[in-house]
């Protein structure tokens, strides 16, 4: 096989910022898959230069002129950023290949733009695609192993990827491990509930946490792993073998029927700081939050005592939600919510608005059939910028009302007080506070209410919500324009469009 140069890009922004926010966090967003095709494609020969996009690089410069293949991993609302890279570096004479979430859930319009599309990727798939390196053109290929790979290079194979990844980030540096892949839950919208769990291997995270302890004083890991802690005693066996208690700090989403107070006992001796675990509704889902059939006030009082639990154990808890779900009717499931950030005040709550991806989950074939998705552009599939779902239970001005006021309510002066007032340590407290007054509290506040008053006032909008019209808004293409700054230009032509259906066709054929 000829020695390729190679590029890989992990698309961590969706397009050049300047916030504050994501100078010191987006380096540690940084994704585990680009880092190991990069690992895998320098073992195999070739020469790689690797790009995590932080929003702060000038992509065009950090890649080398004459690169051959150009590898991008990217979440769906970076696509628009990938779908303009890959025209930028086609028109340089590279062949490119998109990977990562956006490319399993919508492959049927990626094809359109990249040479290759990966599904499952492991180190076969990549051969595969080095060796075969040729323009597929109009039409991309699919190339898919059958199921996740069985084992990842860890991170000192990976280091030399993530070691200037780290660089970028001013003051907190994660590093990014996993010790699982997919999930034996079956939350209906989530991309990991169809694929089977399957635990990594455990020697290779011991010698990992020894080679970070190695490495820095300190370490602080985030687990990438869809649901920590699934097997338990395992994953934490493995710490115990290669870590001293509490020398390295840990952040991991994990789901709360896992966090029993034996456990959490034994994740705060060796180092837990932060945990994610998801609640997403109050009349659903009880798996996952240990709370059966538990639905409603019942539900909000046996989740806040649990999470009050965990926060006597840990500094530092988010948790997640899902609005609009099918099961939500009315004020209540918001009121709900507004109870339960009364009563479990040093919770940092996340909203997501419901949104389909794609093919990422059986669910969305529903909403497909009952024709309820609407077609905003991937850029703005990031769960809190548009809902792509037409809600079964609300008009969107109803559902826009409650969500303004369930945020509002959420980042209020007395509610951020409360948090401060309900958290131990100075970086949690600085932390709530941070997200609270920035884009992700009042910013969100501000985005919805002009997304509440377009539906009033501006006609057009409102009939693409109400999937009378397909033709995108004004305001979502300034949105759009602005996010990608110069790369705007190499936008493929038809790249702000996509068959919403596309999933339930390629089901039908
Ligand atoms: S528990 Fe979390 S990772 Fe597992 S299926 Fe549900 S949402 Fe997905």
């Amino acid at each position: 096989m000829r020695k390729l140069r190679v590029g890989v890009i992990d698309l961590v922004a969706k397009g050049p910022t300047r916030a504050l926010f994501a100078r010191v966090m987006n380096a540690n967003f940084a994704a585990i898959m680009p880092q190991v095709i990069a690992t895998w494609c320098e073992q195999e020969g070739h020469d790689v230069t690797f790009v995590c996009y932080t929003g702060f690089e000038n992509l065009v410069e950090e890649l080398p002129d004459n690169v051959d293949l150009v590898f991008i991993g990217a979440f769906t609302e970076a696509a628009q950023l990938a779908y303009a890279l890959s025209n930028l570096f086609r028109s340089r004479g590279a062949v490119t290949v998109i990977g990562g979430p956006h490319a399993r859930c919508y492959p049927q319009d990626a094809v359109k733009y990249f040479d290759y599309v990966l599904g499952f990727t492991d180190r076969a798939v990549i051969c595969e695609v080095l060796e075969d390196c040729s323009e597929h053109r109009p039409i991309g290929m699919c190339v898919a192993a059958k199921q996740q790979p069985l084992a990842l290079p860890g991170v000192r194979e990976r280091w030399k990827f993530i070691e200037p990844t780290l660089k970028k980030a001013p003051f907190i540096k994660m590093v990014p491990m996993i010790g699982s892949l997919g999930c034996p839950y079956t939350c209906s919208f989530c991309i990991d509930s169809v694929i089977p769990y399957q635990p990594l291997d455990c020697d290779v995270i011991k010698e990992d946490l020894k080679f970070l302890l190695q490495k820095f004083k300190r370490p602080l890991v985030g687990w990438h792993d869809p649901n920590f802690g699934v097997r338990f005693n395992d994953i934490m066996n493995a710490i115990e073998e290669a870590a001293p208690p509490d020398s390295i700090d840990f952040i991991a989403e994990s789901s709360l029927s896992l966090l029993s107070e034996p456990h959490l006992k034994r994740l705060k001796q060796n180092g837990f700081k932060a945990l994610l675990p998801g609640i997403e509704s109050w009349y659903d889902l009880g798996d996952k939050s240990k709370t059966g059939r538990t639905k409603g006030l019942d539900k909000v009082r046996q989740v806040s005592d649990h999470v009050n639990m965990i926060l006597s154990y840990m500094p530092y808890i988010q948790t997640n939600f899902v609005l609009g779900l099918d099961s939500d009717e009315g004020a209540e499931p918001f009121e709900l919510t507004k109870r339960f950030v009364d009563l479990a005040p040093g919770a940092f709550p996340g909203y997501s608005l419901l949104s389909a991806f794609g093919q990422a989950a059986p669910l969305n074939l529903e909403y497909q059939r009952a024709d309820r998705v609407l077609p905003f552009p991937f850029q703005f599939l990031n769960n809190n910028q548009a809902m792509n779902v037409k809600p079964k239970n609300y008009s969107w001005p109803d559902f826009y009302n409650h969500v303004i006021d369930l945020v509002e309510y959420t980042y209020s002066w007395r509610a951020i007080f409360n948090r401060g007032r309900a958290n131990k340590g100075m970086i949690p407290r600085w932390m709530n506070v941070v997200r609270a007054v920035s884009s992700e509290g009042f910013g969100r506040i501000k985005y919805h209410t002009e997304v509440r008053r377009r539906l009033d006032t501006d006609r057009q909008f409102r009939r693409y919500f109400e999937r009378e019209s397909t033709e995108l808004p004004q305001f979502y293409l300034d949105l759009a324009r602005r996010d990608l700054g110069s790369l705007w230009e190499w936008l493929p032509k038809g790249a702000m469009d996509h068959d919403t259906n596309a999933y339930l066709k390629s089901v039908m054929m």
